[in-house]
């Protein structure tokens, strides 16, 4: 073929010539061989059909004011006309119907079937046969009355106006390019201008029959056998699953020994493989340059506009928007420029977003972002931190406005307006690839700006613009030199290249996925001929391969090769072309199951023991054991080969032995902004000095550094947990102790055991509002609890007040911190003031807190702290005996010092925690050690060592720390032994 072309590119120096080429990188390939032999290729033209065929109408187009139709309008135009109330009304909701007989009309409309042709005795049905043809009808007359083209209109007008012929060009067509009839139709008109390339395969080389047409093939002798030319050089294997098929093209690779420019990959379901395909590649270093026809999906701006719309489909939940956010693929806010940096402007980052969405368990729903968000704000702000309401805020804004944009109601070219606009604010792009790939996205939604589409629900305009994102796709530039191709089979086979791989050669891949058709069903297709039945269309998807594959040359090695299971996870079984290709190498029956896990056709697991080169290191490690290491040999072996491992165990034991240096602040380290002592602006509660007090090194990243939030992160998952984390539990809890003894006042009876009902109805009902649930039935179930631990609340209130022992004079009270709106305590002693405190070496340090509840007994005061969990871990040498005793001796401190300022005479006689709930069964642990002063002052010695020599030294415990899966030192403090102890390890 390349001597023909070569021939006709010297004799026709000054003609226009197009090569009808099957894609771009075949072009390329077909080019490079032919700039061999000539040093420049004048007048010569590269082209697909379809747009070789759609240029010869460019004029008539123009001057008729006729426009093309783009992808996915057409479904749109024929949606309306699809009766409501007609034979298809039953099956026009359903999924993937709409597209379904949006492919059947094309289909029909380009094998050139009229109306009149659809006949009951043809479909089955007087009515479907009737409203098919109306259908076909209607809309060839809506495209005409619009001046609208689809490519079945273009052929048509292409061969009513004989547009090929008199061109004076030369169109060369190679022998193996699949044509359509009418395509092949509209291009013979071209007369003696259409050159056909001579192109050869072997005899018996399986093809399609409609591809065996004298003028184009050799004659067939009609003994299909083979699928590979008999000289090549073939090996085929089976892989448990996409990733190991990978896997071992990478080994292969490796051992072959062969440079990257000598390697092809062609995967036979370029979309479902080549995402997977080039990411293993990139882990295992090998370059590699793309051709292949991405799908939008495939990219940062394409995926991001699918998954928006899939949100929006899904009514907006915050997972989708969490995944979003989390894959890299959204920011909801711009980066700040330098300036703004350097004027010390923070932005919200991503994960604080997604921090802050986890944390407040919200589910999503297009109104279910905002008060959550505030809560988490209002709760943060009560605590002392007004920054993170403002952040919730802004957070709570933008949200709003990613949902706001995608009304219920709205025309397909307005929501694809929208989707630009989201595009342009909200995707992250890290480079100048993605900048191409935005703007080529958003060039694709403006297409559809003057769709003349009436509104419709968002639901279906969704769907919609899911098919226009999903079908449109784009070939990225590529180098090829140098690096391993990954292609399609024909530009596999025009590189010429020494090692070829053909992954993924699975049924539903290779010879399509041609289903039966809902609309036109193969009984009909057979009648109306030349439209294609599912079978003859798998046989074309064949064919491609096989016309591909009848030009591999002699020396070139081929691996064809597919997976048990495809990338989703279905399982998969062997295309017809693989198992003739096993029969071709066996020669025998090629009966796949007898061959499987044979030298013929190995079976290839995640860790392969068939190739020199392991792909990593645990591959590695695996091979050496099984061919007889000892654990010393291997271990020898390892740190030989890894020395960064070395490294690590020298630089653990030096920690191990405290010889190592620990973190000394950090660059610019101002100590005195780290200072609680003498700080007017700075107080500390009971957690602050018991995190002061705990791991220096924890401290140092969660607050100097900020490389991790100081508080535990909670991983549960919220659908799991069905309604409120324990920390909610806890909160929703306190409000109903409080509100209702405000409501009932003192003394409580049982007359108030409806109030109570009144109360945890309020409450409870408030939070499922904040908090939404994961059904209605989580709900029910945690609002039970809560109404049984409130009753347990209530009862010993009415036994409390029965006996007369003590009132409650003060709940939830505030001191060092921002008060509540309109919160009034009857003990009156609420202060946004902190209460100093004079530290052993006379430096004062300012106190603030919360107060549960403060109970007035004819003794004096005595103060509670509510724990709505066990009690257990609060006795005496529990986990939280030594946090609770410094908590209550605080509070008491406060409290003694804010009573003497007002010159109160009342005293604190006692104070203790209290175990309201079922669970805590109404105990009360009282606090022994009164002497809270010492207690604060034990406390408070040495935690501010780190300002004066700078140093954070880790100390643990580990357990409930953020850092704990990546600090050195926490498997130091946690007794944990690196030593692998035994051989079952
Ligand atoms: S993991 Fe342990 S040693 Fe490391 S920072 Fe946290 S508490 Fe300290």
């Amino acid at each position: 073929m390349i001597q023909a072309i070569l021939d006709i590119v010297r004799n026709n120096v000054t003609r226009e010539k197009t090569l009808l080429c099957p894609d771009q990188a075949s072009a390329k390939f077909i080019q490079r061989q032919l700039l061999r032999h000539e040093k420049g290729l004048i007048n010569l033209h590269f082209e697909g059909v379809a747009a070789c065929i759609s240029r010869s109408l460019g004029f008539f187009m123009i001057e008729r004011r006729a426009k093309s139709l783009k992808p996915g309008e057409g479904l749109l135009i024929l949606q309306e006309m699809v009766s409501p109330d007609g034979y298809f009304a039953a099956s026009r909701e359903m999924p993937g119907f709409m597209q379904a007989m949006w492919q059947s009309v094309q289909q029909l409309r380009l094998a050139g079937i009229k109306p009149e042709q659809l006949t009951p005795a043809i479909l089955g049905n007087d009515r479907k046969a009737a409203e098919l043809g109306e259908l076909l009808r209607k809309f060839s007359d809506y495209l005409k009355a619009n001046a609208l083209f689809d490519y079945p209109r273009i052929l048509e007008e292409c061969l009513f106006q004989k547009a090929m012929a008199g061109k004076g060009h030369l169109i060369l067509l190679p022998g193996n390019l699949p044509l359509m009839p009418i395509e092949r139709q509209v291009l013979e008109q071209a007369g003696d201008q259409l050159v056909l390339l001579p192109w050869s395969a072997p005899e018996d080389i399986h093809l399609p029959a409609s591809w065996r047409s004298e003028k184009r093939r050799v004659a067939f002798s009609g003994k299909a056998t083979a699928c590979l030319p008999n000289n090549a050089e073939l090996q085929l294997f089976a892989a448990t699953e996409p990733q190991a098929e990978i896997r071992e093209i990478i080994r292969q690779i490796r051992a072959s020994g062969l440079p990257f420019e000598q390697v092809a990959i062609a995967p036979a379901d370029p979309a479902g493989y080549a995402g997977l395909l080039t990411a293993n590649l990139g882990i295992a270093g090998i370059p590699h340059a793309v051709s292949l026809s991405y799908r939008s999906e495939e990219f940062k701006p394409g995926r991001l506009a699918m998954n928006l719309c899939r949100w929006a489909s899904d009514g907006f939940p915050a997972d989708g928007l969490i995944a979003m956010l989390s894959q890299g693929d959204m920011r909801l806010f711009r980066p700040l420029t330098k300036k703004e940096a350097a004027a010390g402007k923070r932005q919200v980052s991503s994960q604080q977003i997604i921090k802050m969405l986890r944390e407040s368990h919200i589910y999503g729903g297009r109104d279910g972002y905002e008060k959550s968000l505030l809560a988490v704000g209002d709760e943060a702000a009560s605590r002392g931190h007004p920054e993170i309401l403002k952040r919730c805020r802004r957070v709570a804004k933008a949200i709003q406005f990613l949902i706001d944009s995608f009304p219920e109601k709205i025309a397909p070219g307005a929501m694809a307006m929208n989707l630009h606009l989201l595009l342009k604010k909200f995707t992250r792009i890290s480079g100048e690839d993605d900048a191409r790939r935005l703007a080529r996205v958003k060039r694709r939604l403006e297409e559809y700006r003057n769709t003349q589409a009436a509104e419709m629900p968002l639901g279906r305009v969704m769907w919609w613009l899911l098919l226009i994102l999903g079908l449109d796709s784009e070939t990225e530039p590529f180098k090829p030199d140098g690096r391993v191709l990954v292609t399609s089979p024909e530009a596999a086979v025009l590189s010429q290249r020494k090692l070829l791989f053909f992954p993924g050669m699975s049924h539903s891949a290779v010879p399509g996925s041609a289903g039966t058709d809902p609309v036109v069903p193969d009984f009909s297709r057979k009648l109306l001929p030349p439209l294609k039945t599912a079978e003859e269309s798998r046989y074309e998807a064949i064919g491609r391969f096989s016309t591909a594959w009848a030009e591999i040359t002699d020396d070139t090695r081929i691996f064809v090769s597919f997976a048990m299971v495809d990338p989703g996870g279905r399982a998969a079984s062997p295309s017809e072309l693989f198992t003739r290709a096993l029969r071709q190498k066996t020669g025998g029956s090629g009966e796949f199951s007898k061959m499987l896990n044979t030298a013929a056709l190995p079976l290839i697991g995640h860790l392969a023991d068939n190739a020199m080169a392991a792909v990593d290191l645990c591959e590695w490690l695996w091979r050496r054991q099984i061919h007889g290491c000892s654990r010393d040999e291997l271990r020898a072996l390892f740190e030989e080969t890894y020395p960064t491992w070395k490294r690590h165990a020298a630089a653990q034991a030096n920690r191990s032995a405290g010889a190592s240096e620990v973190a000394n602040g950090i660059h610019g380290w101002n100590s005195a902004a780290w200072d609680f002592r003498d700080h007017p602006e700075r107080s500390l509660s009971a957690s602050g000095i018991d995190e002061l007090s705990g791991c220096p090194f924890a401290y140092f990243l969660g607050h100097v550094v900020g490389c991790m939030p100081s508080e535990q992160v909670d991983t549960v998952d919220a659908g799991l947990q069905g309604w409120l984390d324990a920390m909610q539990r806890g909160n929703l809890l306190h409000e109903i102790y409080e509100i209702f003894l405000q409501r009932a006042g003192w003394p409580v009876t049982e007359k108030h055991a409806g109030l109570l009902e009144d109360v945890v109805e309020e409450v409870a009902a408030r939070y499922r509002i904040l908090v939404p649930p994961a059904g209605i039935s989580a709900y029910e179930v945690g609002r039970a609890q809560i109404r049984r631990d409130a009753l347990e609340f209530f009862t010993g209130e009415c036994q409390a007040a029965a006996a007369g022992e003590a009132k409650p004079v003060g709940y939830e009270l505030f001191f060092g911190m921002t008060l509540p709106e309109g919160k009034i305590n009857p003990l009156g002693l609420d202060t946004a003031e902190a209460v100093p405190f004079k530290m052993e070496d006379g430096r004062v340090v300012r106190l603030k807190g919360k107060i549960d509840r403060i109970d007035e007994t004819s003794d004096g005061l005595k103060i509670w702290d509510y724990k709505t969990g066990s009690p257990k871990k609060f006795l005496k040498g529990g986990v939280q005996e030594e946090k609770a005793q410094l908590q209550l001796a605080l509070y008491k401190y406060a409290v003694a010092r804010m009573l003497a300022e007002r010159g109160d005479p009342r005293r604190v006689v006692g104070s203790g925690l209290y175990f309201p709930t079922e669970n805590g069964q109404r105990q009360r642990i009282v606090m022994e050690n009164g002497d809270e002063n010492q207690i604060i002052n034990e406390r408070l010695a040495g935690v501010f060592d780190f300002l004066v020599d700078g140093r954070f030294a880790a100390s643990g415990p580990c357990e409930e720390c953020n850092a704990m899966n990546l600090c050195p030192y926490a498997m130091l403090f946690n007794g944990g032994e690196e030593e692998v102890k035994g051989d079952d390890d």
